[in-house]
């Protein structure tokens, strides 16, 4: 499937929830495409693709992270980390406290992540602020391994999101 093809796809099931989680907000809702198994598929297999031999893991971001990350790592055959909302890792963490499109909020990750010098790429369904990736970046680097890339299925251009995040290659499959 060509890239053009898939952002058509993706568009396809894609969906605007205006006014949430809080009013201004003009959520984009990924669930049809995560209910559509030939679009998860074609959406994991692509990113699988880009990458394909330059990653040791990926870097899932809680929560909608989890879903296309974990898709993506099994497509690619390398593992899966999470970087998750404060207090949900058992193990020992690091934290990094950020400014969200709406809010504030902390994410940590386990201290043993990765062997060093592992190579990672980060995946979330958006990119708005960059805030939420800056931050994962920083952790990912804390706990010893090296950003190869920024992965989004959907980057909200007018937020400036990659301001956040210079010098690093940053994809999107689809800038709004
Ligand atoms: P940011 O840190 O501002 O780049 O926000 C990115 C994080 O917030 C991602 O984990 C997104 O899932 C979520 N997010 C921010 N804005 C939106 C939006 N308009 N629609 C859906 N998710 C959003």
């Amino acid at each position: 499937m060509s890239d053009a093809q898939l952002r058509q796809l993706v568009l396809e099931h894609l969906r605007d929830i205006p006014d949430f989680p809080k009013p201004g907000v003009l959520f984009k809702d990924f669930t049809p495409l995560l209910a559509d198994g030939d679009a998860l598929r074609a959406v994991a297999d692509h990113v699988a693709q880009r990458y394909a031999g330059r990653v040791d893991a990926v870097v899932g971001i809680e929560a909608r992270g989890f879903i296309l990350g974990a898709a993506t790592a099994y497509a690619m055959g390398v593992g899966f980390v999470p970087v998750r909302k404060v207090g949900k890792l058992p193990g020992e963490t690091y934290a990094a406290t950020y400014t969200l499109e709406y809010g504030t909020a902390t994410l940590e990750i386990h201290v043993d992540a990765f062997v060093d010098g592992q190579r990672v790429l980060v995946m979330d369904d958006v990119l708005a602020t960059g805030g939420t990736a800056a931050a994962t970046c920083q952790l990912v680097e804390q706990a010893g391994g090296q950003v190869v890339a920024v992965d989004v299925v959907l980057e909200l251009g007018f937020l400036h999101g990659r301001d956040a995040l210079p010098g690093r290659e940053v994809f999107s499959l689809i800038v709004d």
